[in-house]
């Protein structure tokens, strides 16, 4: 029996030990180790974001890191926060238990838990929060590489000047408007409209250093690099096109499979020339797996896991 004092959880670990363990599918009523977070009232995009944390075993097991070495309870310590409800969970045989702690964490970080919440902005007030307060610098940065996209931002002037810059984002906003409120749509036209270049003209005209003036100019971004987990945002809510007007749901259901491709994605040519590692860029995008999850009929929030490719066996003799 290991017998963990600290903070006076996990009394008895029943002889596992939890470095063995990691947070997600030890325990559980269920044989695929998923365990439900009750709704507290509004709570279901709270639960949903804990969830895509909690079912991805990169993230807890770097947390679980940071756990074993915690000393100080802090209620409103959000790492402190996830790891007691991931404890909660993994220890359940109900199937379904209450976030009500993690709930109270949130609102000592003046974070409103009973609320209806934009999904990609609670995803990112929790990461956020959840980086800050780490206090481990090493473990935040190995945080932040499983979700930050690599962009290349450029702006081509109609002179021929390219100008580039180097960005990065947590998740893709992907739009659903043009698509008319109730239509369907395919999550790859989505991802090829957020990369589709636009058109700046009129008051939009961009200044160029080489012509010395405002001009007309083509916008838009590539990728340098995807992280092992993917996170989508649908971009559900039109804004109000004019005085008086109120924003809008956009209902459109969206197909998706569960291997994503992103080859056809505009990729940058630092991607191309560089690729990471030995590995071509073809190998990192070309296998994304599915990891989503649905609210009613229309989803918010789409998590793709990279799926490693196998390396081929070594030539007979060498
Ligand atoms: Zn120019």
């Amino acid at each position: 029996m290991e017998r963990r004092v600290n903070a006076g959880r996990f009394e008895e670990n029943e002889g596992r030990s939890l470095s063995q363990s990691p947070w997600p599918y030890t325990h559980g009523r269920f044989q695929n180790g998923m365990v439900g977070l009750a709704n507290g009232g509004l709570t279901c995009c709270v639960n949903a974001v804990l969830q895509s944390f909690y079912l991805a075993p990169e993230f807890t097991s770097i947390l679980q890191r940071w756990d074993q070495r915690r000393e100080v309870v802090d209620w409103g310590n959000i790492p402190y926060g996830m790891c007691r409800l991931f404890d909660v969970m993994q220890a359940s045989m109900s199937g379904v238990v209450s976030a009500e702690m993690f709930l109270q964490c949130l609102t000592l970080n003046h974070v409103k838990a009973n609320k209806q919440h934009d999904a990609e902005e609670l995803f990112l007030n929790i990461f956020n929060l959840l980086l800050d307060q780490l206090q481990n610098s090493d473990m935040a940065e190995e945080m932040k590489s499983l979700y930050e996209i690599k962009l290349e931002e450029f702006v081509n002037c109609q002179c021929g000047k390219v100008s580039v810059k180097d960005s990065s984002m947590w998740s893709l906003p992907l739009p659903l408007s043009g698509m008319g409120v109730h239509r369907s749509l395919k999550l790859e036209d989505s991802l090829k409209m957020f990369f589709r270049p636009q058109d700046l003209t009129m008051k939009n005209k961009c200044f160029c250093p080489d012509c010395g003036v405002k001009c007309p100019a083509l916008q838009g971004v590539k990728l340098i690099s995807v992280p092992k987990i993917l996170n989508l945002q649908l971009n559900r809510f039109r804004a109000p096109s004019r005085r008086g007007d109120y924003v809008k749901k956009i209902y459109s259901s969206v197909t998706f499979s569960e291997m994503l491709n992103l080859n056809n994605l505009p990729i940058s040519e630092k991607a191309q020339k560089c690729g990471i590692g030995q590995v071509q860029w073809e190998d990192v995008t070309e296998t994304f797996g599915s990891c989503d999850y649905l609210w009613g009929k229309t989803a918010y929030m789409l998590l793709y896991k990279r799926v490693e490719r196998e390396e081929p066996p070594p030539a007979d003799g060498h």
